[in-house]
């Protein structure tokens, strides 16, 4: 169990070992070879993506002895040791929350005038954006003109709070969120120094919930491993220390939903309420989820990045059964719902009623206003299995569902819109051409084909 964090034991001490911000890195890299950083700099990004470390870094290698010809701290050196060893007397942190005022900022210009140990002095304000009016006012004249010795790093998550005078007085460096398979990657090789096992699934998820910040999936990670008794992280393990709802659930409750099964739909909710799920965790977890199955109509590749691979094939053959439209109704209406549930007074009920309304959505009304060059694409056998269960279902008259329509190949461009005309080849090929082995949603689509019609009625 690490005792501590592990954000700040694994703290990088190199530039090359910062995580997705190699953009940032070898741009200073750059410039501390050429010995050309500038005095003032603003790091601005999310919190949590390396913008103090980065910052810390700078400090090092200005000062190092020996920087090597990559523009590394050589970590050796009298300079960098006692940077190491926390006693560096030539770098200073002022956290802007909560030193915001005129007579703070006057203490550290008062600061900057005295002539440093090292090289350089290295001034690096966090949560910048906090100095009050007066206090940026009383900061501008230094940070215009510093003495050579002084460097100012700014550092700041909401970049448009900042003074137009003082972004045209900065170089700035946009750092970004990291994305989830890069998380993922150096939660993997943390928990093997660690002797944590940590299932790659559980990773994802950890990096999942921590909206690309490192520092947030590392803090989660410490809390996941303090739980642990056996040195191992499952996905089942966060997903109940997390209070999410897990795949398996996400699907049966999405596809009850899909399915109109109110009955099934309400006595899950009420285990759910039972086992202790708050319904804005409910609420959150299956707006996730839905977002997902959009995705993997809409955009897979991204599908791919964001979940480990055996999670992103049982996304995209999920999503088959229903249609984009639909997906984006159900995820307004979550939308609409979660502002509601913060206010309400019986949250149960709320999200009830949200589930419930999702399973009367106008199904087939937007079926119908699927474009026709839809239609088009997918009058030739091959197609992408993503067009074909919007195909089926537009195509679908009541009752009709199965049956294979024998009607000419041809694409008609017009005419399917409002009352379509059995459509050619539909059947043959979502059935034989593009699903030659058994289909494991045959049944499912088949009901949400069943569905669309009943809904046609109403
Ligand atoms: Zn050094």
């Amino acid at each position: 169990m690490p005792i501590f964090s592990t954000a700040r034991r694994y703290r990088p001490q190199r530039f090359a070992e910062v995580v997705g911000q190699d953009h940032i890195t070898i741009a200073l890299r750059n410039l501390l070879v050429r010995n050309q950083i500038p005095q003032s700099l603003l790091f601005c990004g999310p919190h949590g993506v390396g913008k103090t470390t980065c910052a810390r870094l700078l400090a090092k290698a200005l000062n190092c002895l020996n920087l090597t010809p990559e523009g590394e701290p050589c970590n050796q050196c009298q300079a960098c040791k006692e940077f190491l060893s926390g006693k560096a007397t030539s770098v200073f942190e002022l956290d802007a929350a909560s030193n915001n005022s005129v007579d703070d900022i006057r203490n550290l210009i008062e600061h900057v005038r005295y002539p440093p140990t090292r090289q350089f002095k290295v001034y690096i304000i966090d949560e910048v954006h906090m100095l009050s009016q007066a206090a940026f006012n009383a900061f501008l004249k230094t940070l215009e003109e510093p003495p050579p010795y002084a460097v100012f790093v700014l550092a700041t998550t909401e970049k448009y709070r900042i003074l137009p005078t003082v972004l045209s007085r900065c170089q700035i460096y946009d750092f970004r969120r990291i994305p989830i398979p890069q998380i993922v990657q150096h939660l993997l090789s943390i928990a093997q120094q660690e002797n944590i096992q940590l299932e790659q699934r559980a990773a994802y998820v950890i990096a999942s919930q921590s909206d690309g910040s490192l520092r947030d999936a590392l803090t989660l990670f410490d809390r996941l491993a303090s739980y642990t008794t056996n040195q191992t992280i499952t996905y089942t393990t966060v997903a109940q220390i997390l209070h999410l709802l897990d795949d398996d659930q996400l699907f049966t409750l999405s596809q009850k939903i899909f399915l109109s099964d109110t009955a099934e739909i309400l006595t899950t909710l009420r285990n759910l309420f039972l086992q202790g799920y708050e319904p804005a965790e409910i609420l959150r977890s299956l707006r996730r989820h839905l977002r997902l199955l959009l995705h993997a109509h809409l955009n897979p590749n991204s599908l791919k990045e964001d979940l480990p691979p055996e999670t992103a094939s049982r996304y995209a053959s999920f999503a088959q059964a229903i249609e984009p439209a639909l997906l984006l109704s159900a995820l307004t209406l979550l939308h609409k719902y979660e502002s509601q549930l913060r206010y309400a007074e019986d949250k149960q009920s709320i999200l009830e009623i949200a589930l419930l309304e999702m399973t009367v959505l106008p199904w087939l009304n937007r079926a119908r206003t699927i474009p026709t060059t839809t239609l088009k694409t997918t009058s030739q056998p091959q197609t992408t299995s993503n067009n074909t269960p919007t195909q089926t279902k537009t195509s679908q008259k009541p009752k009709t569902t199965r049956t294979t329509k024998k009607t000419s190949t041809t694409t008609q461009p017009a005419p399917q819109r409002t009352t379509p005309p059995p459509n050619p080849q539909k059947k043959p090929t979502t059935t034989s051409a593009n699903k030659p082995q058994k289909d494991p949603f045959q049944t499912f689509r088949e009901l949400l084909q069943l569905q669309s019609v009943t809904g046609n009625h109403h």
